[in-house]
This record gives structure tokens, C-alpha cells and sequence, in this order.
């Protein structure tokens, strides 16, 4: 709480922060990585604050003290109880029964829940009911980084807020200032692997994303001049996410038939696979390329899916096709 608003959200914090009146339930939606959960952090602590000012909440009464401890009795925070797993019917159950119970500091409660999109069809339907006969002083603040995939009739009882997205400068800014140290050219590769999303890109960097993309390109090199095997790269491939490795070579595919179309080197964004890409492009069919393309994308949603997968046997799929594309057949 001590940082200030993010620069692309002031207008949305003037635009809530200022009202007297507040919905029962805001769903403040958009894509992930953008800073929505710090947003919903921040009003949560401007509603339960008891000395609020525009700027936010003032971190020195009760009320932002018992919050800063994580003890204030009315707020709760819902979440799924492992990273990417579904929130529960019974998770749902025990918020209801906080949504009817008195507030105890004798102001507002507050909820926050993310992904709303998270809650199963049972757990969507256990809160709804609360959210039509709304109790006492509560404010809802649901998180959604997907809101297409919620139910309608949620969405309707919301008051569905937008959050903005950065633009490409607000968000180098950003990442300028959160990691001053790293030179301007890997801020700008870190943003685009997370698709402008400049949280996103702080978090790429804490998983190492720069140095695993390093790894991986020099391993295709390797593959091509055949001082690896597929298998072999499979195997040492062993401690990267698959979803960052099918986005990635989803993303190559794509340029090599880009190249071959164009006839240039369309790798915007990929710069440091240009060379290879271009390479691939002369070398390869289209209609390799193509089959290799369907192929990942059909597997990426498996991967997405988080389908119970062999990876190095997935991997050495995808490698043994990769190092088959140059050649006449
Ligand atoms: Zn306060």
C-alpha cells in the first residue's frame, strides 16, 4: 500500500474512490496482469478505513491497522485454495454466513474474490443468492480476468467495471522503476512476452523467463546443427512450464508462415529468434509448417487444460517435428 495508484488507473480510482454511495458487488474485469488485484487491495482498504481521503486509505487508524495485520474481523478475502485449482461450494458457503453476520467494527465489510471465474458452477450459484438479497453494510469486490466465462445472471448483479490497460510507455515506465537495475532492451523483451501486460512481466522476470527463453532458443540452435538430440533437449527442457514453451513455439510457428507469406522477416517481438525463424522460412514447406502449427495449437489446449501429460515425451514430439521442418519433404 505504501507504492501510489498505478499511473493507468487514476481515472478508475477517482471514479470509485470518490462516490458516497457504493454497490453491493463491483466486478472489475480485464486482462490478467494489469493490476486488478492491487486495485481491488487498495479500494478494500478505502472502504474499511475510517478516516478515507481520495487519495486512499490513511494506514493509521484501526481500521488500516487491524487490515494491515491481516486481523480486521470484516474483511475476507476468497481465493482457490491452490494456484489454478476451483473455488468451493463450501468455500462459498462460509462467506455467505460472514456476508450475514454484523459488522463488527461497526462500518462496512468487505469482500474480495478472485478469480470469480474460479467458482464452479455450484459455488457461482451459492453466492448469487447473497448477492440478491444483499445484507447489511457489504461491499463485494470480484476480481475476473475472464468474465465471458461467468454467469450471467452474476454479471447482472454487478456493477461491471472495466479496468484499463497501460499504455506500451506507462508500462515500460512502470517496469523501469520496479527493476532499474535490468538494461531497457530486457524490460521491453519481458513486456512483450507478457502481451503489454506489465505485472505480468514482473512476475516473467521472477520466474526467470529471459533466461529460460535464452535456453531454449540456444537449444533449437543446437537441435538444427544437430549437436542435441530432440530427446536430450527434452530431457533438459525438464524445469520449464510447458504453457510458456507452446506459447512460445505457437508464437514461431506463426512467424516462420508469416516469413514465408510475406517474404520478410515479420518477427516483431521475437528478434532474438529472428535469425532461425528466417532460416526455417526458406528452408521449410508451408505445408510442414501448417501441420506443425495445428499440431501445437491443438496441444496447447491440452496443456492449458492441464491434461495429465508425459512432458518430455510431449516435448520430444514437438522437437522431433521442429528439426524435421527444413528439407524438401
Ligand atoms: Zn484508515
Amino acid at each position: 500500500m505504501a507504492d501510489g495508484i498505478l499511473a493507468w488507473q487514476a481515472g478508475l480510482w477517482q471514479l470509485l474512490a470518490g462516490r458516497q454511495q457504493h454497490a453491493h458487488a463491483y466486478l472489475l474485469h480485464g486482462p490478467a496482469g494489469i493490476g486488478k488485484r492491487d486495485f481491488a487491495e487498495r479500494l478494500m482498504a478505502l472502504l474499511l478505513c475510517q478516516r478515507p481521503s481520495l487519495e486512499g486509505a490513511c494506514g493509521a487508524c484501526r481500521g488500516c491497522q487491524l487490515l494491515a495485520a491481516q486481523t480486521h474481523p470484516d474483511h475476507y478475502i476468497l481465493e482457490p485454495e491452490e494456484v489454478d485449482k476451483a473455488i468451493r461450494v463450501d468455500q462459498v458457503r462460509d462467506l455467505v454466513d460472514f456476508i450475514t453476520q454484523t459488522a463488527q467494527l461497526g462500518g462496512r465489510k468487505v469482500v474480495l474474490l478472485e478469480p470469480a471465474e474460479a467458482m464452479n458452477i455450484n459455488a457461482a450459484n451459492a453466492l448469487l443468492k447473497s448477492l440478491e438479497e444483499p445484507a447489511g453494510n457489504t461491499v463485494l469486490l470480484l476480481v475476473s480476468h475472464q468474465p465471458s466465462r461467468l454467469l450471467p445472471t452474476l454479471k447482472s448483479r454487478c456493477v461491471q467495471q472495466a479496468c484499463p490497460l497501460p499504455e506500451r510507455q506507462q508500462s515500460l515506465d512502470w517496469l523501469s522503476a520496479k527493476l532499474p537495475d535490468l538494461p531497457e532492451r530486457s524490460r521491453e523483451e519481458l513486456l512483450a512476452l507478457a502481451a503489454g501486460s506489465p505485472l505480468a512481466a514482473l512476475q516473467l522476470h521472477g520466474a526467470g523467463a529471459l533466461q529460460m527463453r535464452a535456453q531454449v532458443i540456444e537449444g533449437i540452435k543446437q537441435l538444427h546443427k544437430q549437436q542435441q538430440s530432440p530427446s536430450q533437449l527434452a530431457e533438459g527442457w525438464n524445469a520449464l512450464p510447458l504453457p510458456l514453451l507452446f506459447d512460445w513455439f505457437c508464437q514461431w510457428a506463426h512467424l516462420i508462415l508469416c516469413c514465408q507469406m510475406a517474404g520478410d522477416a515479420a518477427a516483431a517481438g521475437a528478434a532474438d529468434m529472428h535469425k532461425v525463424v528466417q532460416y526455417l522460412a526458406q528452408k521449410s514447406s508451408p505445408a510442414k509448417v501448417l501441420a506443425l502449427q495445428e499440431w501445437l495449437l491443438a496441444h496447447r489446449q491440452k496443456v492449458l487444460g492441464k491434461a495429465n501429460l508425459n512432458r518430455v515425451l510431449l516435448l520430444e514430439a514437438l522437437l522431433v517435428q521442429w528439426a524435421s521442418l527444413p528439407g524438401s519433404r
